[in-house]
């Protein structure tokens, strides 16, 4: 299978006793599909997304997408994409600039290209030269989005990336972005504690309990 397979993961924080936060968890993302790992707070999930993207260093096990070992590469060499809760964009660059980030290696006439093609993906046309201090909240998200779709990422990881709006934009947005993640064939990993979200953004989704995910 191409993608992203996780084997036997365990993610362990220092203690008395230790804290096992993922507990030999095997888990696996084809090419293309969009699955979410549902669960309560404090359960892994953070824990497990930090491994896949190698912002936290796992105990044991490994991460292979399209069948290469990734485990211990640094974060950037490994060709995914994060999305947080808070968005973390840049405040002093505009929504262009903010989307145009990660994309250097790109000319100036297709980096532009590519931003207008991203906020026309995420229905945020027009709105390129706005501050993202200006922003609603939901509009920060599709901004965060876009710019974490900006470089083409083999895997998108979102932990738990509507979490910091309102109920009723939640929705709507966890349409969205499940639309947005199908029209760009993007295979995503997001996490969340909603199981509204998880439904709506999700073909497939997954429960996960105490460090484990369950059969
Ligand atoms: P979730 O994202 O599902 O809320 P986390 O992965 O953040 O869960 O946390 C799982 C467990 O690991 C919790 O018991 C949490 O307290 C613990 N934990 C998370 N991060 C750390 C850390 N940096 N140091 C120690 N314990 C941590
Ligand atoms: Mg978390």
């Amino acid at each position: 299978m191409t993608g992203l397979r996780v084997s036997d993961l365990t993610v362990t924080y220092p203690g008395r006793p230790p804290v096992v936060a993922v507990n030999h968890v095997d888990l696996e993302v084809a090419r293309g599909e969009i699955v979410a790992l549902l669960g309560p707070s404090g359960c892994g999930k953070s824990s497990l997304l930090g491994a896949i993207v190698g912002t936290v260093e796992p105990a044991s096990g490994s991460i292979t997408f399209d069948h290469e070992d990734v485990t211990r590469l640094p974060i950037h060499r490994r060709g995914f994409g994060l999305v947080f809760q808070d968005g973390q964009l840049f405040p002093h660059l505009t929504v262009a600039g903010n989307l145009a980030y990660g994309i250097p290696h790109l000319s100036r006439v297709e980096r532009e290209a590519r931003v207008q093609e991203l906020l026309e993906l995420v229905g945020l046309d027009g709105l390129d030269h706005r501050k993202v201090t200006e922003l609603s909240g939901g509009q920060r998200q599709r901004v965060a989005l876009a710019r974490s779709l900006a470089p083409s990422p083999r895997l998108l990881c979102l932990d738990e990336p509507l979490s910091s709006l309102d109920a009723d934009l939640r929705e709507r947005l966890a349409d969205d972005l499940g639309e947005v993640l199908t029209a760009s064939g993007t295979t995503a990993l997001m996490v969340t504690h909603d199981p509204e979200e998880a439904t709506r953004v999700a073909a497939r989704v997954l429960r996960m309990r105490d460090g484990v995910i369950a059969p």
